[in-house]
């Protein structure tokens, strides 16, 4: 089969490439592994999806929420569905992990964006420095991908510290008790926090309108408001725009006079320029194998850690009883060089009912006698959840052999130092909020667990061999555009997902 753009993926960045391309015309198609949701999962969905939250039985409540979200990124199972991780046949031997455990490829329908958490920030103009683009220059394309993200979020003075991009209305979605409380009380102490560098304000989520404060986020939106790349996709396939095949896994790609020939499991394609957008390990591993390079490449990350805090404030309503959204609540950004020289970003997260049981595995063999107290403290808990700049994280080496990816972990010198100073500011931070900070209890994230990751083709002004140009071409590719997070120059703070979008985006309309 031919067409004139071939794109591989149909996660965040596939969708905005696809978006950009049949804009102007173009004849798209869309090559995917494409692992969706097993039935018993999507009829679980389709009952909660069409009634209204109070008409669940409790056996669907249940089975929604039976495999409770933890850092071990195998336990994201979407409706009890393990699909967002499963790897497709021919990938069984994908990849030899040494100490790398927390980043997984996706190879379903969507990609990760099956159970992300939809938290969307773009970058801060700072986070730019050295790159070959700006924040000018991808400002029009933040702005055309937040209504196609369906971002909600209010034009607080986060908004201005972020330079107000693509933040055109006040989209509150409903918040919890408790982070109505919290930013109050920030909003009283806004002076003395802003001399601590302290920005903050409403989160700002890719959910669509409609939301039923259901509380069901972490497990899986049954209306289907949490964006979703592979939903995205579909109606842009049910509408004509483009033509999707899921089932398809590239195994290579090469480029000649006309255009450019992949070899997939279902046979050769041929298209006049290519896409990728496979994530950053399949991205990695295809574009290392397919140009036969065997030197190692960085993978970098952005390390984050949980801070648990407990409220001071006395709670009026149960907050498990509340109407509510389970995402992050709330965002914090530090911007103050005595902390770290880039930007810090954290969220913050309020009630949920995976506190509880995440408390009583702690308390081991004592989890029944501490059963009051934590009933008690967990509905006092709020934790925030730090994110450093990559400049001050470990990262990831991958290189492949005999057709295998392998990683491996490097440290950075600098990660547990800075993570020290966070920690200090957010105590302060905490207190002149009304929050004890819990700092002995703080746990660092595990290496690529944060999914925040990309840089393995760096773009630069003047790429050397295995970066890539401002327009993600590899260097001695003419028709090969690279457009997910692995042309990233560094990983910001700031959540990843609504950058890679704009930036595949901005490729997409000016290739
Ligand atoms: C638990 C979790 C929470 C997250 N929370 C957030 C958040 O709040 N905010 C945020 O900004 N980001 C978040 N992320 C990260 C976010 O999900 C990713 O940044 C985003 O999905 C990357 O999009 P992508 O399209 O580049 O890649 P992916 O989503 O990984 O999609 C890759 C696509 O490529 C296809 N593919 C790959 N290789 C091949 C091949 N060889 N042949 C055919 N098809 C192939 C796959 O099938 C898939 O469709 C989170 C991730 C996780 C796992
Ligand atoms: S609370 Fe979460 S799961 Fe429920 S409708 Fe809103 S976005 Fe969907």
């Amino acid at each position: 089969m031919n067409a004139q753009d071939i794109i591989i993926g149909s996660g965040p960045s596939g969708y905005a490439a696809a978006v950009a391309l049949t804009a102007r015309g173009r004849d798209v198609l869309i090559l995917d592994a494409g692992e969706v949701m097993d039935e018993a999962a999507q009829a679980l969905r389709a009952r909660m999806g069409s009634a209204e939250p109070d008409q669940w039985s409790a056996e669907d409540r249940e089975a929604i929420s039976a495999l409770r979200r933890s850092e071990k990124s195998d336990s994201i199972q979407p409706f009890g569905s393990d699909f967002l991780f499963r790897l497709p046949a021919e990938m069984a031997d994908y990849a030899e992990d040494n100490g790398v455990h927390g980043l997984k490829p996706s190879f379903a329908c969507g990609g990760l964006s099956n159970g992300w958490g939809a938290s969307v920030l773009p970058y801060h103009t700072s986070d730019f420095e050295g790159w070959p683009i700006s924040l000018t220059d991808l400002a029009p394309h933040y702005a055309a991908i937040a209504p196609l993200v369906g971002m909600a979020g209010m034009r607080d003075g986060l908004a201005d510290f972020y330079d107000g991009v693509a933040m055109a209305e006040d989209r509150l979605l409903p918040q919890s008790a408790q982070a109505r409380a919290l930013l109050e009380r920030m909003e009283h102490k806004r002076d003395a926090l802003a001399r601590m560098g302290v920005h903050f304000g409403a989160s700002r989520q890719a959910i669509a309108p409609g939301c039923r404060a259901c509380a069901m986020c972490l497990y899986g939106c049954p209306y289907g408001l949490i964006f979703n790349a592979g939903d995205a996709v579909a109606r842009l396939a049910e509408s004509d725009a483009l033509r999707y095949q899921g089932g398809v896994i590239v195994r290579s790609f090469a480029e000649h006079v006309d255009g450019v020939t992949l070899h997939t499991s279902a046979g050769k394609f041929e298209g006049e320029r290519l896409f990728i957008a496979g994530g950053v390990l399949p991205t990695t591993k295809l574009v290392l194998g397919a140009l036969d390079l065997h030197h190692e490449v960085t993978i970098l990350d952005s390390q984050h850690f949980y801070l648990p805090m407990l409220h001071r404030w006395n709670a009026g309503e149960d907050p498990a009883a509340e109407a509510r959204h389970t995402l992050a609540q709330a965002f914090w950004a530090i911007d103050d060089p005595a902390v770290e020289k880039h930007v810090v970003h954290a969220q913050l997260y309020t009630y949920n009912d995976t506190y509880a049981p995440d408390m009583r595995a702690r308390f081991g063999p004592f989890a029944d006698l501490a059963q009051p107290l934590i009933e008690g403290l967990s509905r006092r808990l709020i934790v925030a959840q730090p994110f450093l700049h990559s400049d001050a994280s470990p990262a990831i080496g991958a290189r492949i052999a005999g057709g295998r990816l392998f990683t491996r972990r490097i440290d950075n010198a600098r990660t547990k130092a800075a993570i020290q100073r966070v920690k200090r500011r957010l105590a302060n931070v905490a207190w002149a909020a009304g929050l004890v900070p819990l700092t002995p209890l703080l746990r660092p994230g595990s290496l690529g667990s944060s999914f925040h990751c990309g840089g393995s083709f760096p773009m630069r002004d003047r790429p050397s061999p295995g970066e890539t140009d401002a327009q993600g071409l590899l260097r001695g590719q003419k028709r090969t555009y690279i457009v997910d997070a692995s042309v990233l120059p560094a990983i910001p703070a700031p959540t990843i997902t609504f950058s890679v979008m704009a930036n595949a985006h901005r490729i997409a309309t000016e290739a």
